[in-house]
């Protein structure tokens, strides 16, 4: 119903309650008045009084009627409407300012609607449904595949690394099952024991040129360098390791960690690129810089 057939339904409706009112008092009146009855006058009597209460009767169902139609008041503003039973309401307007904004904004989803259908029969376009939080796809997360890559690939980048110019030699061993365990030879300065799972960097020990492996045939991976030297190396290493470890691209992070490996050719022959020393309390630059290759002691890299 409409806010104007609305408002004219209330008018209807107080117009007749009054109407009500007025047959009904007439009723009481006349019966509290009372009328002399005159003999063989008996009959006109009752008729009028039941007239009279025929009229109440058509009032009260005219009254039903109208009441019917009208509209109960929104759950929306179902309690604020209790504002206006503030005693101070001329000072405190709130109930009529929410009246105003809840019809103004029932008139905006209207015309919104109107306008949208406008639209939609020019354009062709269909309405979409609203995504929901749940409806909207996540992005997937790839599962690392660096640890996936066949035997063949990964002989395949071995061999790559070996044409590496620094690289004396890398022997390969298959120990622990499918996966490889190297042997870099460095030079003559080092040996690194790189123990590998697919084509990721799982560990890295470092030992000396003459250091014997304690047992060869199965190139030893834990047995720790007797030197202090090539102790620091291996643990630079193992950050090394960590720091370009990349599951979604494995052949991309061994190339770059052996390419940063391989500096170590001159561990025994560098300066220190800060204190422009060979030795610092007995030791010679056991860090390379990650970016620049830059050979620093452990103390002067910070
Ligand atoms: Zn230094």
């Amino acid at each position: 119903m409409s806010e104007q057939n609305q408002t004219e339904s209330i008018l209807q409706a107080i117009h007749l309650t009054q109407k009500l009112r007025s047959s009904v008092a007439k009723v009481f009146q006349n019966m509290a008045d009372g009328c002399s009855v005159e003999k063989g006058n008996e009959k006109h009597i009752l008729n009028k009084f039941h007239e009279s209460l025929l009229a109440v009767n058509n009032d009260i169902s005219d009254l039903e009627k109208t009441g019917n139609m009208l509209v109960s008041p929104s759950p929306v503003t179902a309690n604020s409407m209790y504002l206006s039973n503030d005693p101070a309401i001329d000072k405190t307007p709130v109930y009529q300012q929410i009246l105003q904004a809840y019809k103004w904004s029932n008139k905006i989803s209207d015309l919104s609607g109107l306008a949208a259908n406008v639209l939609e029969a020019q354009n062709k376009l269909k309405r979409s449904q609203p995504i929901t939080i749940m409806q909207a796809k996540r992005p997937k997360r790839l599962p690392p595949t660096g640890h996936a890559f066949p035997q063949t690939v990964v002989e395949q980048t071995l061999n790559r690394l070996r044409k590496l110019p620094e690289i004396s030699d890398i022997k390969t061993t298959h120990p622990l099952g499918s996966h490889a365990v190297l042997q870099i030879t460095l030079g003559s300065v080092l040996k690194a024991q790189v123990a590998l799972r697919g084509l990721m960097i799982e560990w890295v020990n470092v030992r000396g040129y003459t250091e014997e492996n304690p047992d060869d045939s199965k190139l030893e991976l834990w047995a720790k360098s007797r030197y202090e030297v090539f102790q620091k190396v291996t643990e630079s290493c193992t950050a090394a390791s960590l720091y370009f470890y990349t599951p979604h691209n494995a052949e991309f992070a061994i190339n770059l960690f052996m390419k940063w490996f391989t500096q170590y050719r001159t561990l025994f022959s560098a300066k220190c690129s800060k204190c422009c020393n060979h030795y610092l309390n007995g030791l010679p630059p056991t860090w390379r810089d990650l970016a620049t290759y830059e050979p620093y002691h452990d103390a002067c890299r910070q």
